[in-house]
């Protein structure tokens, strides 16, 4: 695992920061999400749209050509009636007057002759003088073919203003005598606009088959018999039904669509302005966008909270974790969060089980100072201990003047009691004579086994003569004792005092084994000081 320094945080990560990322990392996903479902519900929406504005384009041209159909049908019943055989051009007029109050299929009905001679007019008096056909290109057709024809928007010749016409030629004798006309004007078809009811702004209008305006919802007055945009003409004479962007003749920029007819040619195209869609489309968008916005901010507040929360909850764990490693009482803090808690609850626990493992080392360490300062032999204190003792001593008699004296024992023959008895005889003696030294000593004097047979006191004692008063006690006791297994034995006893001018603690010492030496020398079983 890669080891950072301990104080170099800055390439470490915060929790605030983690926690952000993550709530990026949960959010970014869903917001591009409904992004993309937002993006494909408009495109959607706005195909559905198109769909449905074809669709009542549709239904539009079908009422126009309904309009244009009736008007034929009404002229086919006055063509074919027996008053024109008759040449009855009164009975003519009063029955076409009749026909448009009651069908009211159109404007009016013109018969006019092979000379473009308007005859009989239903908008004047039979007999009123009339003016000559308005489109004597159409009469033509009529008479040329002897089939109906249906114009384009022409001006009327009595009228003087845009007009449709339903022609139809009313054969007499096996010729066509009259051309017969059903007058329609653009106001005839604005019902057909009106009941669509279109929202506000909606731009509809009714071509007719050369592209010339009909009729429309904006501003007819200016547009009607003006031919609709060249644009929009060539798309629609390309094809039946359809959609685009374009620009209206007052340059309105719309989403159009129209619906031609393949019977009379005529058409309806529906405009949405653009800015219409777009507004919603904006207003939609400005919506969402606030909506993930606000979502967003939501989303890292809260995680910004929560990573409050954690920071602390873990940055509360440095103190029971100094706690620890100082060996103090553990406090767990008051924090948020359950497993931080609980991590402060081990680290408690560890303390604990630390302190009671530093107070089992604490005694283990006591009982091995002690195992090291005690003979097993004999459970006296040990050679180490005697010279730790000697130094104590010698310092504190510097120190404040408490005298002593050192008595250096060696056992007489011990090697002849070895030899004799067996060595575990001899371990017996050193064990025995341990407990008569001890027995024979204060409780105050220290005792120790210094070497194999050799044993060493320190005695408390203001004078040289005490201290051979001792000596002489300790020697007396132990050549009094019986021994098992080898009775009497004996000891020769070299004593010394502490002496002012000595240097270190090894001097008495010294001066005790001197003493030893010549307590051996005179015989043994004896006492000696130096
Ligand atoms: P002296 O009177 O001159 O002291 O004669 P000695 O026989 O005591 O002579 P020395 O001090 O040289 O001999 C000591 C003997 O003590 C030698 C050794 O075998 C024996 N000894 C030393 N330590 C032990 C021990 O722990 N147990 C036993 N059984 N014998 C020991
Ligand atoms: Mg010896
Ligand atoms: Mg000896």
């Amino acid at each position: 695992m890669k080891s950072l320094p301990a104080d170099d945080f800055t390439s470490r990560w915060r929790i605030g920061t983690v926690l952000l990322w993550l709530v990026l990392a949960c959010l970014l996903p869903g917001m591009l999400g409904v992004a993309v479902l937002f993006s494909r519900e408009y495109l959607d929406g706005r195909a559905q749209l198109e769909r449905d504005m074809i669709a009542r384009a549709r239904a539009m041209v079908q009422s126009v050509d309904t309009q244009l159909f009736r008007a034929k049908t009404a002229g086919q019943a006055l063509a074919t009636s027996g008053v024109l055989a008759r040449n009855d051009l009164a009975g003519f007029h009063r029955w076409g007057r009749e026909v448009i109050a009651t069908t009211k299929v159109g404007t009016n009905f013109v018969l006019s002759d092979e000379s473009g001679q308007q005859l009989v007019n239903t908008l004047r008096e039979c007999g009123e003088p009339l003016p000559r056909h308005g489109n004597p290109e159409i009469l033509r057709r009529v008479f040329a073919t002897g089939q109906p024809v249906i114009s384009g928007i022409y001006i009327g010749g009595l009228l003087n203003k845009p007009i449709v016409s339903v022609e139809l030629p009313v054969i007499v004798g096996g010729k066509v005598k009259y051309a017969l006309s059903t007058g329609l004007l653009p106001g005839d078809f604005d019902t057909i606009l009106t009941a669509q009811g279109f929202p506000p702004g909606w731009i509809a209008a009714i071509f007719d088959h050369t592209g010339t305006i009909a009729a429309r919802t904006l501003a007819p007055e200016e547009f009607v018999g003006q031919k609709g945009t060249a644009e929009f003409i060539e798309r629609f004479s390309e094809s039946l039904e359809g959609s685009m962007k374009t620009v209206t003749l007052e340059g309105i920029p719309t989403l159009s669509v129209w619906s031609r007819s393949s019977l009379t040619g005529w058409t309806v195209g529906i405009g949405i302005p653009r800015d219409l869609l777009e507004r919603d489309l904006m207003y939609t968008m400005t919506w969402l966008a606030s909506g993930l916005a606000t979502l967003l901010v939501v989303g890292l507040f809260l995680a910004w909270l929560a990573a409050q929360k954690i920071a602390g909850s873990v940055r509360a764990l440095t103190d029971p974790a100094i706690a620890l490693g100082k060996g103090e009482l553990v406090a767990i803090p008051d924090v948020d969060i359950r497993e931080s808690a609980e991590v402060a609850v081990a680290i408690r626990q560890a303390a604990e089980l630390l302190a009671e493992r530093t107070a089992a080392l604490l005694a283990a360490n006591r009982e091995l100072e002690q195992l090291a300062r005690v003979d097993t032999l004999t459970g006296l204190q040990n050679r180490n201990s005697a010279n730790e003792r000697l130094r104590l001593e010698f310092l504190r008699w510097k120190r404040s003047g408490n005298p002593y004296a050192v008595l250096f024992m060696d056992i007489d023959y011990f090697k002849e009691i070895n030899d004799s008895c067996g060595h575990e005889t001899g371990d017996q003696v050193l064990r025995h004579l341990a407990g008569v030294l001890k027995g024979s000593l204060r409780e105050s004097d220290f005792v120790a086994r210094y070497g194999g047979e050799e044993f060493l006191a320190i005695v408390s004692e203001p004078s040289a003569e005490g201290a051979l008063t001792i000596a002489e006690i300790v020697r007396g006791a132990i050549a009094k004792e019986s021994f098992p297994v080898v009775g009497q034995v004996t000891v020769s006893i070299g004593v010394a005092m502490a002496l002012g001018m000595d240097k270190n603690e090894a001097e008495a010492l010294r001066r005790a084994d001197t003493a030893l030496y010549q307590a051996k020398e005179n015989g043994r079983n004896r006492v000696r000081s130096c």
